[in-house]
């Protein structure tokens, strides 16, 4: 497995106007996951630098708030055209910070360039709405941003998490104070670094590490900031819910999946065994979509899984830097950790294993992709989010069967359907509570679709209109 060590750029915080060093705070150990080595030391905000960053963002709101839609669509275009400029040197950072393959993080880069040119463009159409009464009072509804935005950002997607915090609140007129993952924080710099390069004044978006928790709990006592951004864990986000609920701050919250794949025996079984594997596979199944609990109807079920675990074995697993990898290591020692503990208790309970199941290589957290069949649903696998390259394979005889199997959970993020039958996909789009389900294709994020889940994968949306919209408040203006 040859490694390309790249230099991770200079680890900053970005506060007030200032990029700032190390200097006598803390620092943490930025980790290669394809070879354990560190690679970084990440300066940590202490409260001085939050207050400074708090206080900046009540100020730079005043400003970016009275900016122009022209002005808001600019920066966020010029920013998309730097990063699609940088795209080779922010992907090997991100590789290297992260695990994910170069071709994953080229398509990252892209997405982020993407939403920025949609989000420029939904700067210019932040309308209000005119209400002729037949007495001839008037009223006018007008949308102002929500106010400073505390923003988190979970470390697999390092570039693209980072957009969507950033982006929104910018379109809409916010500051924004973001507090992206630790583990990969040389991305999350690229992507601030763009938009100043593009002209953002200086403070309307500030990027603060630190330790998580006296971060969050620092934004989120302050008055100053007026709504929460989370993107992670079900149970990290209701912590920070209800921090936010002291001061009554506005809320999206993108929390944890376990999304259910219903395969109908009139599937197209070759392009779904296709389209799963490679969405499997993705970031090392450490992405919240990733399609988790596979429910096959009984007439395809065997024919489906055997197509299924022999492209699972034969996927080239490696540094993600490396020419012909499939699939990096998973980001950090605590996954490899996890899933282990997760499928002995699969197997304790009677599953079986099909193929995996077992970490690889010498160094790294790598981890086989790994398909397991009879797992019963008092396993935690199927009722924890696994995050990891592991599909958990059962069959079903009926649609009713399989729409109560899909909806058994409390997630409800995303969900996919295989069936070659229009009125069945119709039915099956209706009979799922979820956030996005994709029927017959894995891709259900678009910069102009709303990105979100129900029940306890969060609520508020992420990207679109919606996006934005997330961060505006609305105002009646009544005039007689
Ligand atoms: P975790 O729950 O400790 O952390 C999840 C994220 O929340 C991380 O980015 C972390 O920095 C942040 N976080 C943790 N405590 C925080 C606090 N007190 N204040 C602010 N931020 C805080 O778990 P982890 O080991 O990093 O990730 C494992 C789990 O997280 C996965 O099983 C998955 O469920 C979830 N996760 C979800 C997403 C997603 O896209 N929805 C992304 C990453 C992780």
């Amino acid at each position: 497995m040859p490694t390309a060590t790249v230099a991770l750029p200079d680890l900053r915080l970005y506060i007030d106007g200032e990029w700032i060093g190390a200097g006598q705070r803390r620092t943490r150990s930025v980790v290669n996951p394809a070879t354990g080595e560190v690679i970084g030391a990440l300066p940590l905000a202490d409260a001085a630098d939050l207050d400074r960053a708090l206080e900046a963002a009540g100020r730079t709101f005043q400003v970016w708030r009275r900016s122009s839609a022209a002005e808001r669509g600019a920066v966020l275009r010029r920013a998309a055209q730097l990063l699609r400029d940088r795209v080779e040197q922010i992907a090997a950072v991100a590789t290297c910070e992260e695990g994910k393959t170069l071709a994953e993080a080229r398509v990252e880069v892209q997405a982020a360039a993407g939403l920025f040119e949609f989000y420029a463009a939904e700067a210019a159409r932040l309308y209000g709405r005119v209400l002729v009464r037949p007495t001839g009072s008037r009223s006018i509804v007008i949308h102002e941003p929500v106010g400073p935005v505390a923003a988190f950002a979970p470390w697999n997607f390092p570039i693209g998490n980072p957009a969507r915090k950033l982006g929104a609140p910018i379109a809409a007129g916010c500051s924004v104070i973001l507090k992206p993952a630790e583990e990969a924080p040389a991305s999350a710099v690229a992507v601030v670094q763009a938009l100043y390069d593009a002209g953002l004044p200086p403070g309307v978006a500030q990027l603060v590490f630190g330790v998580p928790d006296e971060v969050s709990r620092q934004l989120l006592a302050s008055p100053v900031v007026r709504k929460l951004s989370f993107t992670g864990s079900t149970v990290v986000g209701k912590h920070l819910a209800k921090l936010a609920c002291e001061t009554l701050k506005r809320t999206t919250l993108e929390l944890g999946g376990h999304a259910p794949v219903l395969v109908f025996d009139d599937a197209d079984i070759d392009r779904a065994v296709q389209v799963l594997t490679t969405a499997k596979i993705r970031n090392a199944g450490q992405v919240c979509v990733s399609p988790t609990r596979f429910y096959i109807q009984a007439g395809v079920h065997d024919r489906f899984l055997e197509a299924f675990a022999a492209r699972m074995s034969a996927v080239r697993v490696g540094d993600g830097s490396a020419l012909g990898v499939e699939m990096g290591p998973m980001a950090n020692p605590r996954r490899p950790t996890a899933l282990d503990a997760l499928i002995r208790d699969a197997l304790d309970h009677g599953a079986r294993l099909v193929c995996g199941g077992k970490r690889m290589g010498e160094r790294g957290y790598f981890f086989a992709p790994t398909v397991l069949k009879d797992v019963p649903a008092s396993a935690r696998i199927m009722n924890e989010e696994p995050f990891g390259p592991v599909a958990i394979f059962s069959r079903f005889k009926t649609f009713e069967e399989a729409v109560v199997q899909a909806n058994r959970l409390p997630y409800a993020l995303a969900a996919f359907a295989f069936t070659e039958n229009g009125r069945r996909a119709n039915l099956v789009a209706d009979a799922i509570e979820c956030g996005m389900i994709g029927i017959n294709t894995t891709a259900i994020a678009g910069a102009d679709s709303p990105f979100q889940g129900v029940k306890h994968s969060g609520h508020g949306a992420e990207d679109g209109p919606e996006g934005v919209a997330a961060c505006l408040v609305s105002k009646a203006v009544h005039q007689a």
